[in-house]
């Protein structure tokens, strides 16, 4: 097979059979296929896409480039999370324990921060001692020992995705909905879930910034579960603002500490509780939505969601003493208060700016191997809707890096807006997506 006959027959609109798409990603990853011919291939991609055989052919290739993980010897239905992205998204971090608290194994593979985004292994990672890089057979003992775990893309993990991945980076290639979908779902397929739930975000802070384009990535990560037998739901939920008031790793453990602790007042929790509520359902543990929510409500006022973050946090080498003092951490050497030049109601908070600020002061990566502090973030003091009056501090940002404190702390105050007339907001939780369609979510 000639690889650039197929990356023309791509670039014209053709269809590609499973023969010529198998050639050019095991290619890939055997390195018989050089870096040029995969972008110039993906690029085609991206501008003539792909349909639904194709897009399910390329996530099944790309899925047996590695090992798929075997849980069925674990008793009860496995069911994992997925976010497309998203700034101050922590919910990873608090819905895994709670669900598994509820009796629903959680297996989690999860990613690093990318672009303005921050990932969940980032987060991790902050706790002193977390160990995120386990092998497969400690991965199965966790799940087995725990009921959840939580670690990073291994080797053999669906190796084709983690390459095509770091070349789509830098090849302008990430937005393109087939490799989306293959490079999301090949890596959850492996992991050994029986069914998933999406957290598809749209928004200023999300790589899908439309909600028609969200809408359509959310269906075909459906459709790709539902052709390989894991029962997938998505919701459609705001990146306009940033979610909670914490952005940056440690920053967010705390914030996820609280919250594991009773604080359940915020957007950060109404977005868990309906990923965790649908988690208890898919798993079997109740008949609703709403009663899923309900359990979920009783393990964090229980204590029992935060017993399991506990024990998920020993079991993978963290050091529970700053779970149990997180004032005992290390503090970033500046800070600088972001004040209010008006009075009204907060308009926005410009989710991207946010995570693109987060990025400058060494919260995240701007080149993969470029290392982060674990410290550095941004407390948000007010959110979208509050009420503001004139000096009022907006938020709070945390650094080690003088150079950039004044140029980020500008860049910070200009990503709020504050209107005279009461602010209309967004609906969090803009619609439930299943194998039928998108549904209003309570009367959104
Ligand atoms: N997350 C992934 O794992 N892959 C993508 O392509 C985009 C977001």
């Amino acid at each position: 097979m000639n690889p650039a006959e197929i990356i023309r027959k791509k670039r014209e609109g053709g269809k590609l059979n499973r023969e010529e798409i198998g050639f050019l990603v095991n290619g890939y990853v055997a390195g018989t296929i050089p870096d040029y011919q995969m972008s110039a291939f993906m690029m085609s991609v991206y501008f003539r896409s792909m349909d639904f055989k194709e897009t399910a052919t390329l996530t099944d290739i790309m899925l047996h480039s590695g090992v798929v993980v075997d849980l069925s010897h674990i008793p009860g239905v496995k069911v994992d999370k997925h976010s497309t992205g998203g700034v101050g998204d922590k919910v990873s971090l608090i819905l895994a324990p709670m669900v598994a608290s509820c009796g629903v194994p959680v297996p989690m593979i999860s990613g690093r921060g990318l672009g303005h985004t921050g990932g969940t292994l980032d987060k991790l990672e902050s706790i002193p001692g977390f160990r995120t890089s386990l092998s497969l057979k400690e991965y199965q003992s966790v799940i087995e020992e725990i009921g959840t775990v939580m670690i990073g893309q291994t080797a053999e993990i669906a190796p084709a995705d983690k390459k095509m991945y770091a070349l789509r980076d830098v090849t302008g290639t990430v937005e393109s909905i087939p490799l989306i979908a293959g490079s999301i779902m090949s890596k959850k397929l492996a992991e050994g879930i029986d069914s998933l739930v999406l957290d598809v975000k749209t928004g200023r802070g999300a790589f899908m910034q439309s909600e028609e384009r969200a809408i359509e990535l959310a269906h075909t990560l459906i459709e790709i579960g539902k052709r390989f037998g894991k029962k997938t739901i998505g919701f459609l939920t705001d990146m306009n603002q940033p979610l909670g008031c914490a952005v940056g790793n440690w920053l967010e453990v705390t914030e996820c500490i609280d919250c594991l602790h009773g604080k359940d007042d915020s957007d950060l929790m109404e977005v868990t509780y309906v990923l965790g509520g649908t988690m208890l359902m898919l798993g079997k543990k109740v008949k609703t939505i709403e009663d899923g929510i309900t359990r979920c409500k009783e393990a964090i006022r229980s204590g029992k969601a935060y017993e399991k973050f506990l024990q998920l946090v020993k079991r993978q080498g963290g050091d529970l003493s700053f779970i149990e003092h997180p004032e005992r951490y290390p503090k970033s050497k500046y800070t600088a208060e972001i004040r209010s030049f008006s009075s009204g109601d907060l308009d926005n908070i410009d989710a991207l700016e946010v995570g693109l600020v987060s990025v400058l002061i060494g919260a995240g990566r701007r080149k993969v191997e470029e290392a982060i502090d674990p410290k550095a973030g941004i407390i948000l003091k007010k959110k979208v809707g509050d009420a503001v009056s004139h000096g009022d501090v907006l938020a709070v940002l945390h650094t080690d890096s003088k150079d950039v404190l004044e140029t980020a702390a500008h860049r910070l105050g200009g990503a709020f807006a504050v209107a005279t007339e009461p602010s209309i907001g967004q609906p969090l939780i803009k619609k439930m997506i299943d194998e039928n369609g998108a549904h209003p979510w309570r009367g959104n």
